[in-house]
């Protein structure tokens, strides 16, 4: 039996899920394993630590960092969309401290989940921010949020630029206020400018790593402060399978943790399918049914 591996790199441990994980032990057992070089906890409720053998493990071990208190992650949580359908499929709802990515061919319904989204996040007391790059419709918005459109309206922030250097100004901008309790980040759609680039072979190249670069950007954002991030993505047609597919390429493809496909459902007006692609504890593959009606999507 050849030698365990030596981790010359440094690892953090992070607790998204802390109720559903015996943390203690699990500390306890890595930090034995003298091949682990620990250097933090990143813990998620900071109160059920304060006096627990995770923290007493990490304070007695030189090589662990304690991780202050402005650095701390936040509990990965839902936020649902109150389309009872998708928030099913996704087990409760959008997923905090990760990049969830929607699809779909035009008029499948993906600004109108961005738009309710974002009016719940601010009936559940957070603000939202949506970065806008196809004009959305005001009347669109009042129509989701109702009677309270304007109270709505107040608490979310919406940026709208117009080509994609103004999109990655908007993209670093965003995380100067990060920290004023927002509660979830919209880009719709994050590959429009980015598609306009996309006949000319070295401007491909350039704006697929300026998209990448965005997105994980945003990433980075989700993680730091709990956010819910949700990027639309546009599609084209596959020629061999005739299918619809995502635009973006690889890497958008993996820094996504969840993605949404929506189609059209012939003959069915304001009916829409939903299929779940990716997501990190979920069954891939599975599908939901849903309707756009006056008032948002159900
Ligand atoms: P695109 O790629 O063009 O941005 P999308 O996927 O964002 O498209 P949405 O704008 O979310 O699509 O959805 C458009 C659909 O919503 C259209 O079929 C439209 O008829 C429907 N829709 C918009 N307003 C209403 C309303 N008040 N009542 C019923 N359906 C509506
Ligand atoms: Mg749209």
């Amino acid at each position: 039996m050849g030698k365990p591996p030596v981790w010359k790199s440094s690892l953090i441990i992070l607790f998204n899920s802390i109720f559903e994980y015996d943390y203690t032990q699990c500390v306890s057992g890595l930090i034995t394993n003298k091949y682990l070089h620990i250097v933090g906890i990143l813990y998620a409720v900071p109160d059920l630590i304060t006096n627990s053998l995770a923290k007493r493990c990490i304070l007695e071990t030189p090589l662990c960092r304690y991780i202050p208190e402005h650095e701390v992650y936040t509990i990965n949580t839902q936020l649902p969309s109150g389309c009872e359908p998708i928030d099913k499929m996704l087990g409760g709802g959008f997923e905090s401290g990760v990049i969830t990515q929607i699809f779909g061919e035009a008029g499948s319904g993906k600004t109108n989940i961005c738009l309710q989204l974002a009016v719940q996040c601010v009936r559940n007391g957070k603000k939202a921010v949506l970065i806008d790059t196809e004009a959305i419709s005001p009347e669109r918005f009042r129509q989701i949020a109702g009677e309270d459109a304007k109270e709505i309206a107040q608490n979310i922030i919406i940026y709208e630029p117009h080509d994609f250097e103004e999109q990655y100004a908007a993209v670093h901008e965003v995380e100067k206020i990060c920290s004023e309790n927002i509660g979830l980040i919209i880009v719709d759609s994050a590959t429009s400018f980015y598609r306009f680039g996309l006949d000319d072979d070295e401007t491909s190249i350039r704006n697929r790593r300026e998209l990448a670069n965005q997105i994980g950007y945003l990433h980075a954002l989700a993680r730091k402060y709990g956010l819910v991030v949700v990027i639309t993505n546009q599609v084209y047609s596959d020629v061999n399978s005739g299918s619809h597919l995502p635009i973006g390429g690889t890497s958008l493809e993996h820094i996504s943790k969840t993605i949404i496909q929506l189609e059209r459902m012939e003959s069915r007006a304001g009916k829409r399918r939903a299929k779940l692609w990716k997501h990190r504890s979920r069954p891939e593959g599975e599908i939901c049914e849903f309707t756009i009606t006056g008032e948002g999507i159900r």
